[in-house]
């Protein structure tokens, strides 16, 4: 028997119906250089709608690719619903990969035209010439001085709009593309990962869960995590569609103008990767806020800081997993009730999870070559595979030389988890950021947060060197609190009762700061390189 419900397309139009309709009072702050700007949710969908007439009269094909060059901002969301509302498949560039990555996703996504910040035109438009089926670059003047220079093809995205007749929106098919987005290829060539309007509208449902970013109309939600790169988090559809307030940081990315906003716009919620937090933390400390939660996530969430925040700014953090691969957001560590009357330590390391999968997602810990189950038992660890209507299936590139799913269905994610017995996930490292000593595997993630704890430490990084005997050994690069100094032998005194005796790195190193990647994740690759010929003293 069949179950006799009707079946309505589930696609970004219907979220942007949804807001147009019902939360038109809700609003979109930017923090531009030029100056803050707002607007209503009303008057959101009417520019979106015009938006769409832009595209049409730009010429951009059916499904055609419309790149965006920019940072969190009110026109970027009007991208965010045009382009695919209108068929048109959002394609989001990271305005810090270096210049061949940029030309190498352009041409491989085949973007049309690209839409671009004032405030990052000098980066993008010596590059246009290199982006063969780029027609058009689009100016979205956000009040940087950056000089325009004098082309034929660069329009001014605020005269298209004032020209524009406003458009219907209406996608059918749940399973058109809807936006992409490339991973920032720690290795080889960046990998297209290509959303639907339907893994699109599941997504949003599933980050607004309660177990999840549970936002709400009374909401002020602030994306730190930019939208060029892994869809914001999902932030971006899901405060709109649940009528929740955005605030957009725009190109005012500096800790003091984020904690700024945070306290005078009313934020609720934000989230962002941890060493945006690390570096916001002064500035919010003591400070009375309106915080209720903030999510963080895409490398591991040291429990020093979130111990640090709930006790310098009242709430811990909420630890979030995923990866552009699965829309992003996949499961966070929320707190489960068993743990409510736990001691403080108890609490802080569950919160130092994964946490549990959100409904739509399953999890499980596997032998990566021979597929063979893991137990649950919080001991044992595996690679992590997933599955779920936001999880992707392949990459737009097959021939980045990845096969992302297994044989019997289950997405690759190339993280090394635990799982306890009710299937809270534990990350412990990413495959290729273990450090395989003697034989036996060190999780770097683990040795990080030991050090991490310890108070005059800012920042540590552990990675594999080469070792004659053992193959590889641990090096912890450590960048302390500004003004502090400490000895090698203070820290691995501090690790002793931490970790087992075969885990204590070699050697530590003192450096003035971690290298990052292009979004704020440390970058161990850099780091690898920089000590590859590192001679040990001993
Ligand atoms: P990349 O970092 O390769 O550019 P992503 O932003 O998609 O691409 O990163 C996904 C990866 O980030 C995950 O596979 C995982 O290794 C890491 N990650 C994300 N969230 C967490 C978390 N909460 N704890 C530990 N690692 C995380």
């Amino acid at each position: 028997m069949r179950g006799l419900m009707q079946d309505t397309p589930l696609t970004v139009d219907a979220i942007f119906r949804h807001v147009e309709q019902h939360y038109g009072d809700g609003t979109i702050v930017t923090n531009n250089p030029g100056g803050v700007t707002r607007a209503t949710y009303a008057e959101w969908a009417q520019r979106t709608r015009r938006l769409g007439g832009v595209l049409d009269t730009l010429g951009i094909s059916a499904d055609g690719r419309v790149g965006t060059f920019g940072w969190n901002s009110q026109r970027h969301l009007e991208l965010y619903f045009a382009a695919p509302c209108t068929g048109r498949v959002l394609h989001t560039l990271n305005v810090r990969l270096f210049p061949e990555q940029l030309t190498y996703i352009a041409n491989h996504a085949e973007d049309e035209v690209i839409f671009v910040d004032r405030s990052v035109l000098q980066i993008l438009w010596p590059l246009i010439d290199t982006m063969k089926t780029v027609k058009q670059v689009v100016v979205m003047d956000d009040g940087a001085g950056t000089e325009i220079p004098d082309d034929a093809r660069i329009l001014d995205y605020e005269t298209l709009l004032a020209d524009a007749e406003p458009v219907d929106f209406h996608v059918t098919d749940e399973w058109r593309a809807a936006s992409m987005c490339y991973t920032s290829g720690t290795t080889g060539n960046p990998k297209g990962v290509v959303y639907s309007h339907r893994s699109t509208f599941l997504h949003t449902m599933g980050v607004l869960m309660p177990n999840a970013f549970g936002l709400g109309v009374n909401d002020v939600a602030m994306p730190v995590v930019p939208m060029f790169h892994a869809n914001a988090w999902g932030i971006a559809q899901a405060a709109p569609a649940a009528g929740a307030s955005l605030v957009m940081p725009g190109a005012m990315m500096q800790p003091e103008a984020l904690a700024m906003l945070i306290l005078e716009e009313g934020v609720t919620f934000t989230a962002g990767v941890p060493t945006i937090w690390q570096g916001v933390l002064p500035h919010l400390a003591g400070k009375q806020h309106r915080l209720r939660d903030i999510g963080c996530g895409g490398s591991a969430v040291p429990k020093a800081l979130s111990e640090a925040y709930r006790e310098q700014v009242g709430i811990p953090i909420l630890q979030a997993w995923g990866m552009t691969e699965t829309h992003p957001v996949a499961s966070s560590g929320i707190l489960p009730p068993r743990y409510q009357d736990a001691d403080d330590e108890t609490k802080a390391t569950q919160r130092a999870r994964a946490g549990i999968p959100f409904l739509g997602v399953e999890a499980r810990i596997v032998d990566s070559d021979t597929l063979e189950p893991q137990p649950w038992d919080d001991k044992a660890t595996g690679e992590l595979q997933v599955r779920g209507p936001w999880c992707a299936q392949e990459y737009y590139n097959p021939d980045a030389g990845v096969e992302l799913t297994t044989p019997d269905g289950w997405m690759k994610t190339g993280d090394v988890a635990a799982m306890d017995e009710f299937g809270s996930v534990r990350i412990a490292d990413r495959t290729k950021d273990l450090i395989k000593s003697g034989g036996e595997w060190i999780s770097s993630v683990d040795l990080e947060n030991a050090i991490m704890s310890h108070p005059k430490v800012k920042e540590a990084a552990v990675v594999g060197i080469p070792h004659p005997k053992w193959d590889e050994r641990p090096l912890a690069c450590v960048v302390l609190n500004e003004g502090e100094s400490a000895t090698e032998e203070e820290i691995l005194e501090h690790l002793k009762p931490l970790v087992a005796k075969w885990w204590m790195p070699e050697a530590v190193e003192f450096i003035d700061e971690v290298p990052k990647t292009s979004v704020g994740k440390f970058s161990k690759k850099d780091l690898r390189s920089r000590f590859a010929e590192y001679e040990l003293k001993s």
